[in-house]
Order: C-alpha cells, then structure tokens, then sequence
C-alpha cells in the first residue's frame, strides 16, 4: 500500500494525552477535508517526534518563540524543513491562538510562528543558514523559490480560539457528564448547555481550562476528543472551520487525501492501482 501522507504532527502540549488527542482532531479535520478519505495509517501516516527527540523540548513550553533559538529550536526547525521536502512530506503543528476568537489577529503566537517558525524555515530551505553540527548531514536539493514556498505551503497550523480545550469542550455532554462528577454546579451546567445551544460560544471564552471549567480542566482531553463532534463545530465558522479550511487549502495534502475516491472511481472502471 503507497503511502500517500507522512504528517509529523506536532503539539505544544505536553502530557500523555496531548498526542493522541491531537492525532484524534486531525483525523477530524481530515475527514472534513475529504469525505471519502481513507485514514489507513499506511496510506495517512501520523508522526509525532520520537520521545527522545530533544527537538520536542522546542515545540512544548512554548520554547519555539524564544529568540534567538535555543539548540532544541535549531534542531526543530532542520526537522521541519527536511519533512517539508520530502516526498508526501508534510507538517501540523499545533499551538493555541492565546486569544479568543474576536481577538485572534493579536494572537502573539500566531504572529511568532510566522515570523519565527515559517520564516526560519525559508531560509533553511534558501540554504541561507548553515547545516547544524548535529545530526546526519543530509544534502538537501537546491529548490527555486516556487519550489521552495510550495513546501512552505505543506507547513500547516492548527491554531485554536483560546486553547484546545476550546475544541474539547464543544464534547458538550461528555464534559457535563465530568462536571457534575465533581460537584453540583448550577452555574456550570448552564455554561455548559449554552455552549451547546451555540457552538460559536466557546470560541470567545478566554483560558477556558483555567477559569470556565477547572473542574474539568484537561483531564480529560483524550476522551473529549474521541466525543469531539466535528461537523457542528466546523458549521460554526470559528477557529475549528478556520483550521480546517487552511488545510483544505493545501492542494498538495487534498491531492493526497483524495487518492481513496480515485482509484476506487479507477478500479471500476477496470484500470488504474489494484489493491493487493
Ligand atoms: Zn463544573
């Protein structure tokens, strides 16, 4: 089976949940992409960095932003590049916007992974900045500058309104279910049913682990995922929608996703890849 997509998925969170838990929103958004998708980890393969990667050190604890970059923040960014141009190649990286949706235009983040991550990319892949002194020395290809902002496009963010837990917690009967396992909260329980009668709501809900719900918090984070539901949320038009709808941008990676639809559409018609 051809693998179509090698996404290395990064997250700023750290914790045991924080990669299944974005690996389950991904897979979310893909389907949204592409209906038809098939998520066969050998055809749409999600890679996260090995735990013994101290490149990771760079993408949790907000480590990225700092400048000048630290070695981790080095290290990271040769990786990210060196996925970028390899083939079926591509990026997620998640960080939270900070800011709720009204606000997102001043998201610090957002302007930092674009001035910092996506810029220091460019100029690895310019060959503007000298290979590390680490790692296997790898020669990349000399790229033209077309080629070189079309692996920039496969560089792609998933960046929510204020924080995951902004996605998680539209789980809406999931996170009551864990509220009032904790107590009795009249004041919760209407939030909670709010957020559930409008899914723009929680877009515009500032630090909402930390004050709107600590009962919950993210404890729960990797079970609200698997309850996340997508469609309603996408339907939205908030930071979900947004994300989703820059992934669908990236004709590369629908190119890759839709492979499913085409060569079944192939297959009957007596042509095109037979499936083993
Ligand atoms: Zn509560």
């Amino acid at each position: 089976m051809e693998v179509r997509a090698r996404i290395l998925v990064l997250t700023e969170d750290s914790g045991e949940q924080a990669q299944p838990t974005l690996q389950k929103l991904l897979k979310e958004a893909l389907k949204l992409v592409d209906p038809s998708v098939d998520l066969n980890p050998n055809r749409i393969r999600l890679e996260p960095l090995p735990e013994n990667e101290r490149a990771l050190l760079a993408v949790r604890a907000n480590q990225w932003k700092e400048q000048p970059p630290t070695i981790e923040a080095i290290r990271l960014l040769e990786l990210i590049a060196t996925r970028l141009v390899e083939p079926a190649g591509f990026v997620v990286f998640h960080f939270d916007t900070d800011r709720v949706w009204a606000e997102r235009h001043n998201s610090e983040n957002r302007q930092k992974f674009e001035t910092i991550i996506r810029e220091r990319v460019r100029r690895i892949l310019r060959g503007d900045v000298p290979a590390p002194r680490f790692g296997p020395q790898r020669p990349r290809p000399t790229l033209t500058a077309e080629q070189i902002e079309m692996a920039l496009g496969r560089l792609l963010v998933l960046s929510p309104c204020y924080s995951i837990e902004s996605w998680l917690y539209q789980a809406t009967k999931e996170v009551l279910a864990y509220c009032q396992e904790r107590h009795d909260s009249e004041a919760h329980v209407l939030r909670i049913q709010s957020w559930s009668a409008d899914r723009k709501l929680l877009d515009e809900i500032s630090r909402p682990k930390h004050e709107a719900l600590t009962c919950v918090g993210d404890l729960h984070n990797e079970a609200l995922a698997k309850a996340f539901p997508a469609e309603e949320v996408w339907l939205a038009e908030r930071s979900f929608f947004e994300s989703v709808e820059r992934l669908r941008a990236c004709s590369a990676l629908v190119e890759a996703l839709g492979y499913g639809v085409r060569s079944a559409a192939a297959r009957a018609e007596g042509h095109g890849p037979h499936e083993p």
